[in-house]
């Protein structure tokens, strides 16, 4: 769901001592900061506990392209007002490019194309994620859907609540018309510099990376794919009811930490670091991190539904929102560890999913597949 962008948990990890922050952040709205020669890093409020997100700007011949475009709030848009007239030396914004469809990259993207005249830019899934998902969440929610949330152990109740409160989001943006497609290989010759279209998969479908390495300067622009200091949210969703996107997020980290160990990663939120390595490594520790916790949830409450698990998972949720994102990385973490065939999943005569470490007497032969009871 394109909402789910906007709201992440605190990560668990303690901040790597190994990541190094080489500059201090702009301020938002205000102040950008030259991070490389032709590369300028701004910051655009966000009305949330993650209450910012980085755009860049990149010298591009006559113009400048720009990464990413903040909410769809008149704070977005007095912010890109300000960088034009302050920081461009007076050069248009000739391309946009969105690295994901979430509301908080790509909320403004009909609006600069309108404003601005740029070219948007995006993935295929990306751009038709954002197409499809435009507007609220249908009320009533279509069975399918229903279904997804009860059979992991909601009430129609609990549901309902946590709709509700998506049937209010204030940042449903508008819809670009068109684009101008990026693919896994591109080379994007930007001003000087040659950069290598990545995808990235798990957190959304065709997330864009943008790698420029010439042998004395490494960049990584690197949207949500890697972030330094909080995990980006990994869901299953009634989209995709059965899919692994923790698999594809894990095997994306591992093509980022092909990457020169020097890289200047350039993150959606928090600071530009250095330290890619060591920062996959803390990423895929968490994930083993919370792999472990729900198998040892799973041992001491064989037969738990996702959203018992999802208490044990984040035990901290305050708000519908927080339901949603806990539902859906809890889903992710099950579904991985099932196809691992770590875990077993049965479909009980309550219309209920029940989940049970592999080999426990409740699931025999349940490792891979389910049981239906209907
Ligand atoms: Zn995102």
């Amino acid at each position: 769901m394109a909402e789910v962008a906007a709201l992440r948990k605190p990560e668990r990890l303690r901040a790597s001592a190994e990541l190094d922050y080489p500059l201090a952040p702009p301020q938002p709205g205000d102040s950008v900061v030259e991070v490389a020669p032709g590369i300028l890093w701004a910051r655009i409020a966000m009305p949330m506990a993650l209450d910012h997100i980085n755009v860049y700007l990149l010298r591009d011949g006559a113009g400048w392209t720009a990464i990413d475009t903040g909410l769809n709030t008149p704070a977005s848009r007095l912010a890109w007002e300000h960088f034009a007239a302050t920081h461009l030396q007076g050069l248009p914004i000739q391309r946009l490019i969105c690295t994901h469809s979430h509301y908080d990259h790509a909320g403004q993207a009909a609006w600069m194309v309108e404003r601005f005249g740029a070219q948007l830019c995006m993935s295929f899934g990306e751009y038709f994620m954002l197409r499809g998902f435009y507007g609220p969440p249908p009320d009533p929610l279509p069975p399918l859907q229903q279904r997804f949330y009860r059979r992991a152990g909601m009430t129609d109740a609990q549901i309902e609540h946590m709709f509700a409160s998506l049937r209010r989001d204030p940042f449903m943006p508008p819809v670009p018309e068109s684009y101008q497609r990026l693919r896994a290989g591109d080379v994007l010759p930007i001003g000087e510099r040659n950069w290598h279209v990545l995808i990235g998969e798990g957190h959304s479908p065709e997330h864009v990376c943008l790698y420029h390495s010439d042998g004395k300067e490494h960049i990584l622009i690197a949207g949500d794919q890697l972030l330094p200091r909080i995990t980006s949210n990994v869901l299953v969703t009634p989209i995709e009811p059965e899919g692994d996107p923790l698999r594809l997020w894990l095997a994306s980290l591992d093509r980022l930490d092909t990457l020169h160990p020097d890289t200047l990663v350039l993150p959606s939120h928090q600071s530009v670091f250095r330290g890619l390595h060591a920062r996959v490594a803390e990423l895929h520790a968490h994930h083993q991190q919370q792999f472990a916790l729900l198998r040892s949830a799973l041992q001491d409450c064989p037969g738990a539904t996702a959203w018992v698990l999802t208490q044990a998972q984040f035990p901290k949720r305050r708000h519908a929102m927080d339901d949603l994102m806990a539902m859906g990385e809890t889903l992710a973490h099950l579904s991985w560890l099932r196809y691992q065939g770590q875990i077993g999943r049965v479909l009980d005569d309550d219309g209920l999913y029940r989940f049970h470490l592999a080999g426990a007497p409740t699931a025999p032969d349940e490792a891979l597949s389910e049981t239906h009871h209907e």
